[in-house]
Order: structure tokens, then sequence, then C-alpha cells
């Protein structure tokens, strides 16, 4: 399908995306990997998977840029050393940019469960959506619907299991906030994207917070880091621990995002550690 063509098949006028950056004159195309993208703007911004690997993650994302024309220009313009396999319009259009063989450059620095070359173990998806700096709008439903088609996708052609579906902020909680705390994740799991239980209510009483050093610390950064997050076990609620407890809220518990492990959140996250597959709890702490 031509770019002229991508550009004006809007179901909404609203959400029409034209104009779009043209690909890069000599940039090679190729056949999308999804049967759900409807087009290809090639980027010239990826290399090989280090070490042969295979991705087994996939890695969400949203874009935080006021329009999809910058945000694909972005991921698509050589020298800004950024991009992604896929993009997920408002409408629900999908859009690839790099083939899911080759290594997209969209985790930056990054770890998860023993692995800190995200980037060669991972698909990434970047969801259009303006983010925190941006005023942040809701992910429409016809979005998100995409979204979970893709992933099923990928997770059956690639045997992604449900617990590596992540946000970019579980992976790099220190640096990221996305796809943040509006991002429906419990919609998703509906559909069997990502690892997800009922958040447990927030209720009154004690909590560990920054400052906090004791073994409740220890055991909190401990669960954490079973559960896959980089974080250091020292038994200090420190800047670091606050970091990861917050990623953890945007993601699992997004009542209420304060980087405080009040009783819900220990309690959710222990819910979600009883019910990973056996196999995936085996995550030496750093
Ligand atoms: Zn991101």
């Amino acid at each position: 399908m031509s770019l002229g063509s991508f550009a004006s098949v809007g179901p909404d006028s609203k959400h029409r995306a034209a104009p779009l950056p043209r690909p890069i004159a000599n940039m090679k195309t190729f056949s999308p990997d999804s049967s759900v993208a409807s087009d290809v703007i090639p980027s010239p911004n990826y290399g090989e998977r280090n070490r042969g690997l295979l991705p087994d993650m996939i890695v969400l994302h949203y874009t935080g840029m006021p329009d999809v024309e910058a945000a694909i220009a972005q991921l698509c313009t050589a020298g800004t050393d950024v991009s992604a396999h896929y993009v997920v319009l408002e409408d629900g259009r999908i859009v690839q940019c790099v083939p899911e063989a080759k290594r997209a450059w969209h985790a930056g620095v990054a770890y998860w469960a023993g692995e800190d070359d995200i980037n060669s173990r991972s698909i990434g998806v970047e969801i259009v959506n303006r983010g925190h700096d941006w005023g942040y709008p809701e992910f429409p439903l016809r979005q998100i619907a995409a979204v979970i088609a893709l992933c099923r996708g990928i997770m059956l052609r690639r045997e992604v299991p449900a617990h590596r579906v992540l946000a970019h902020s579980d992976v790099a909680p220190s640096r990221k906030k996305d796809p943040g705390e509006k991002f429906p994740w419990h919609s998703l799991a509906n559909s069997g994207v990502g690892h997800w239980v009922q958040p447990a209510p927030i209720v009154r009483g004690e909590a560990l917070k920054l400052g906090t050093i004791n073994d409740s610390v220890r055991d909190l950064q401990q669960a954490l880091a079973r559960y896959g997050y980089g974080i250091p076990i020292n038994g200090k609620y420190d800047g670091a621990t606050m970091e990861v407890v917050t990623a953890f809220q945007r993601h699992f518990r997004p009542a209420r995002v304060d980087g405080i492990a009040d009783h819900s959140t220990l309690v959710t996250l222990q819910a979600l550690l009883a019910s990973l597959p056996a196999e995936a709890t085996a995550v030496a702490a750093r």
C-alpha cells in the first residue's frame, strides 16, 4: 500500500493522520509481519539482535509527542537513534516501521528479569498518545482494541508469555512513565494480553516510604526483583526503590501512584507473584 493511500484511509476524519512523513527515498520497504498492520513506513533506525536473541517480550510505550506526524517522523528519520517495530494510531490503524526480526531502538537503558539488552529481547510498540507532558488524554477504545489484536498475534507467533508484556516504565523506572496509569492493562488482560490481578483496595494503615530502613523494605525489594524489576536490595527505601514502586503502581495499582508502598501495593504485588507461572519466578536478584 502506498503512503498516499495510507494518509487517506481515515474512517473518521477527526483522526486523519495526513500528511505523514515520506519514507527515505532509498529505504527498502518490507511486508508487515503482523496481519493487522495496515502499512509500512520503514525506519533506518535498527540493528541486528545481539547474541542471536529472539524476542520473547513486548514493551508498550506512548509516543509522548503533540501529534502523530512528529512521532512517526522521529521514529523513521535517520539520526534520531530511536525507532519501534509498530506504531498504533488513535483510530486503530497500525504502522510497522522495523521488521520483527531486527532490533529496534525503543527501550534505551533498561532491565528486566536478568536481562539488560531489552531491545534485543523485545518487540517495541509505540501507542500514539501525547503523554504526561501534553495533557495525557485517555486511550480511545478503538486504539486499545488494535493494541490487543497486535499483541495477541505477536504472542502467538513469538511465544511471548502474558507476563512478559510490559510497560516502558517497568523496564526503565527511573527514566520513563509510559504508557502510564491511564493505560487500561485490565482490558488487555481480559483478552489474555499481559499479567494482571485485581488491585487490592486502598485502606488506611502503615506504609513503607522514602527513608524507611528495615527488613520489610528488604522483603519488598526482593519481591519486586523476583517479579522482574531492576532494584537494589539494601533494606533502604531510597530514591531508586521509590521509582520502582511508582512504576509498579502505574502498571498494577493505578488508582494511586505515589511511590509509597502501602498495604494495597504490597498485597497486589504478592498476588501477582503468586499467580506467575513457576518458570517465571527464578529471577536472581541483582
Ligand atoms: Zn517509551
